[in-house]
């Protein structure tokens, strides 16, 4: 369907001076204006279900956050070189959220500067460089989170640019990596204690592993059990330290966890985090040890000009709030676990839906060709999300091979949208595509 002459005028004006690398979702993207819970709202008053939006976890439009912003920007906004309530306040709330002896915050604008700081602390409190990152990766655009990310998705020659100091080490893909299946944690652990042997054997030191504890940029893949516990030992052995991406996974999210690592039952050196915890406003921090946090301070002062803002601070409060108050993660459970079997469902019907990955609402739908071969259904997902948009449901493809469908939507996702989402995939994948 042609777009309004208005809104194709738009697109063209955002390719001209909006720099090309900033991708755009689908073809003829709708232009959109509104946002309301999990749906958004096109300029021609079309809903559209969004089953991507992992930043807004309250849902689009909130009141609350709306009026929670505009009072304190009225009040007053300034840096976290002044004393003010907030950030002591939100600090104070994100340690009492991490375990115990991870009581230190940073307070950032985004996932991609956490990660930044997380790495620049573990090289400041080990004295060493290496990090070991798992192949599949995303952890973020600034120089040191992208050197971390090893997704050959969005760049193909990912693998053979990353910086001497990245030490990938493989994915542990149960459903299509090397050693497939739930009884594989020794083989990838092995893979692990092979590249700490690789570092050693050349006479270098270690600053640590980072990883997402639920796989989400792999498609929402469970770690095999016990996993990370080996890998954080084996680290730990040499001296580095362990960071959990929680960016895209953290945050009540899973439903049943409120962090990733919970349900691998460890505790890294450091947490980042941010996405959800902002709703959308610029919002990110590191939570760490007092000991690692200190080492940075050798370096010098850390100071970013709007991390831990009055509003920053102030949004970071009310996320929290809300989601206490509208029961936010038990809903992603509920209604995650709901959407699980209902998808699980699919796989009898349809030969191309390999697996659903994942838990509560981070969740990963798998195409393949074959299910022996696991050949990717690289060019069906696109076409299934292209389809998806015409029927009003908002979903894109995630993975290296682009071939597995991103379930991420607000927490505050209901059961019927839930229902309507896989009520409009069957659809598609009886109409073929
Ligand atoms: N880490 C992970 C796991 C992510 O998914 C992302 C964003 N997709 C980032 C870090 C970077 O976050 P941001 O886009 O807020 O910089």
């Amino acid at each position: 369907e042609a777009p309004a002459p208005e809104t194709a005028a738009l697109l063209a004006k955002r390719q001209q001076n909006f720099a090309a690398s900033q991708k755009h979702y689908y073809g003829h993207p709708p232009q959109f204006e509104r946002g309301w819970k999990e749906h958004m709202f096109s300029v021609e008053g079309r809903a559209y279900l969004d089953m991507v939006n992992n930043v807004t976890i309250l849902g689009h439009g909130h009141p609350r956050l709306s009026a929670a912003i505009g009072r304190q920007w009225s009040m007053l906004n300034t840096n976290s070189r002044f004393h003010y309530a907030a950030v002591a306040e939100f600090s104070e709330r994100l340690a009492s959220l991490a375990p115990d002896g991870l009581d230190t915050v940073f307070l950032v604008n985004s996932g991609s500067e956490a990660v930044d700081l997380a790495l620049r602390l573990a090289w400041a409190h080990t004295g060493h460089r290496n990090i070991l990152s798992l192949l599949e990766a995303y952890h973020g655009w600034t120089v040191a989170s992208d050197a971390v990310s090893t997704s050959i998705a969005d760049n193909p020659n990912a693998l053979e640019t990353r910086p001497g100091w990245v030490r990938p080490v493989l994915s542990p893909n149960t459903y299509r990596g090397r050693f497939r299946g739930e009884d594989t944690t020794a083989d990838y652990v092995a893979a692990v204690a092979q590249k700490l042997a690789e570092i050693e054997a050349v006479g270098e030191g270690l600053a640590g592993f980072i990883a997402e504890s639920v796989y989400g940029n792999a498609g929402g893949i469970v770690l095999p059990k016990g996993y990370l516990s080996e890998v954080y030992a084996r680290v730990r052995d040499r001296g580095g330290l362990c960071i959990a991406d929680e960016v895209q996974i953290g945050y009540g999210r899973l439903g049943h966890h409120f962090w990733g690592f919970e349900h691998q039952g460890v505790i890294p050196d450091i947490i980042t985090v941010a996405k959800g915890m902002g709703n959308g406003h610029p919002l990110g921090a590191v939570i760490t040890r007092r000991d690692i946090a200190d080492s940075l301070e050798r370096e010098g002062y850390f100071f970013s000009s709007s991390g831990g803002s009055p509003v920053s601070s102030a949004v970071g409060m009310t996320v929290l709030d809300v989601m206490a108050d509208e029961q936010l993660q038990e809903n992603a459970r509920t209604v995650g676990d709901h959407l699980k079997y209902r998808l699980e469902g699919l796989i009898d019907q349809f030969p191309i839906v390999g697996a659903v990955h994942g838990m509560g609402l981070y969740l990963g739908l798998e195409f393949v060709r074959n299910r022996q071969t696991l050949e990717p259904a690289t060019q069906e997902t696109t076409a299934i999300c292209n389809r998806l948009l015409d029927l009003g449901v908002i979903m894109q493809p995630t993975g290296d091979h682009l071939n597995v469908l991103k379930i991420k939507p607000p927490l505050c996702l209901s059961i019927e949208s839930a229902d309507f989402f896989v009520d409009m995939l069957e659809k598609v994948l009886l109409e073929g595509w």
